[in-house]
């Protein structure tokens, strides 16, 4: 059985982009006679709006989608802390108490996801009194996992390429887990067998798929869609304030003809899709 999943953080309210995602979601899931999910990530304490979930479950509900939902990440963090121990425990996580300016002082290269941190801290003596974070040793995890590959409903098959991120945080110095370990976790637990979200996640996968092999978890498929860009060519974002769909609710607009339309590639004016 297909399940697919709409997992929103709750930093900020749904716009179309989050919109026409869900659609995907629910609607592959329909036509295959699965299940859609609904997960609220909200591991980001700092930044998180505990009332956004429900503002969320309303979106969905507006636009006429039905949805089963599994419980929010803030649930499941003993997951994240016995996964990060094991991976501790293979020797592939290391400590880290660099700062964002610190590492940009280093000049690191740029890759998949910013800068790609350079290694300082792997191998050295940390200052226990420090916040540390902690990385996956990509090199280390790869040497023990071999190549690997995954597949892209949209774009084929893929080999996993995780050095784009260099060695990626899994623990933050802020949070119990990073995204890229909850998401995996929580797709396994979930028991997604198809991941669908933007193409701006993407290269992500190259990380999750090594996250799935060194900890055993079911490989499912990804159908990464492309996304929706407003008129100056940037992806519709949060922070640009693209109009929410709560502001397009409250404003009487109707959710259902809403979906209809980004079904049929009619978007609002200035709304297109990205190399279409
Ligand atoms: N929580 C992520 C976001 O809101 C999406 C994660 C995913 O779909 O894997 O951007």
């Amino acid at each position: 059985m297909t399940t697919t999943r709409f997992a929103p953080s709750p930093n900020g309210s749904l716009h179309l982009g989050h919109a026409f995602s869900a659609l995907i979601g629910h609607d592959l899931a329909q036509a295959r006679a699965g299940r859609f999910l609904l997960r609220i990530e909200d591991i980001d304490g700092a930044r998180s709006r505990p009332e956004l979930a429900e503002e969320f479950r309303v979106d969905l509900a507006w636009l006429g989608l039905t949805f089963e939902e599994v419980p929010a990440q803030s649930t499941r963090l003993a997951s994240y802390a016995a996964a990060a121990e094991r991976l501790r425990q293979m020797g592939l996580l290391y400590p880290c108490t660099c700062t964002r300016s610190h590492i940009e002082a280093l000049s690191p290269r740029m890759g998949a996801e910013g800068l790609i941190y350079p290694g300082t801290c792997k191998g050295a003596t940390i200052d226990p009194a420090l916040p540390a974070a902690w990385r996956l040793d990509v090199e280390a995890a790869l040497a023990r996992t071999g190549p690997l590959t995954w597949h892209d409903e949209l774009h084929g098959p893929q080999t996993a390429d995780p050095r784009e991120f260099g060695d990626v945080v899994l623990v933050r110095k802020d949070a119990p887990a990073s995204y890229h370990l909850a998401a995996t976790l929580d797709d396994a637990a979930d028991g997604v067998t198809l991941v669908t979200r933007g193409m701006d996640l993407f290269a992500a996968t190259h990380v999750h798929r090594l996250l799935q092999a060194l900890l055993g978890l079911p490989v499912p498929r990804w159908h990464h869609h492309a996304l929706l860009m407003d008129d100056t060519g940037q992806k519709l974002a949060k922070r640009r304030g693209s109009p929410s769909l709560a502001d397009r609710r409250n404003a009487g607009e109707d959710g259902r003809a809403l979906a209809e339309r980004l079904r049929k590639g009619a978007f609002p004016a200035g709304i297109s899709l990205a190399n279409a």
